[in-house]
């Protein structure tokens, strides 16, 4: 496995959290309430070091992504081609790196709608990705859960 994310570094406890609860969240500095990600230790605009976390809708638009046609990690090798995008949060100033999940990796467009889902990783923790809006995204009981 190549470096599997720390279920219990500190600073992203509690969005691995989040995750578990299929939810998504975000850092929110508890003075001036700018919202920020990746997680930093103090807040870009006021400098504050008192941090709190915010659930993210789940849902945003894509902004920019890549097809990795060919992995040199071994971990990866096996499910080229796949999408790493950035996702525009809805309803936040923020945007956030994730696996796009999807059959057409070749005609994805900017702008489109992307609803997050969460898959269970071989290293203990759930990832959040992302899933084009027109695919059904794990039916009527809440977002698609299955294992990465
Ligand atoms: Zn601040």
């Amino acid at each position: 496995m190549v470096n599997p994310p720390n279920r219990h570094d500190p600073e992203l406890e509690p969005f691995w959290d989040g995750t578990e609860k299929d939810e998504l969240r975000v850092q929110r500095c508890s003075a001036c309430g700018a919202v920020r990600w990746p997680p930093r230790p103090a807040c870009f605009r006021c400098g504050g070091l008192e941090v709190g976390w915010v659930p993210a809708a789940g849902c945003g638009e894509l902004y920019s992504w890549t097809v990795v046609a060919r992995s040199t990690l071994p971990d990866f090798a096996d499910q080229v081609p796949y999408v790493v995008g950035v996702v525009a949060l809805e309803g936040l100033p923020v945007r956030v790196i994730g696996r796009v999940e999807t059959d057409d990796p070749w005609g994805l467009q900017v702008g489109i709608p992307v609803t997050v889902a969460f898959r269970d990783h071989a290293s203990g923790v759930r990832l959040p990705v992302w899933l084009p809006r027109a695919r059904p995204v794990g039916g009527a009981t809440g977002p698609e859960r299955r294992a990465m």
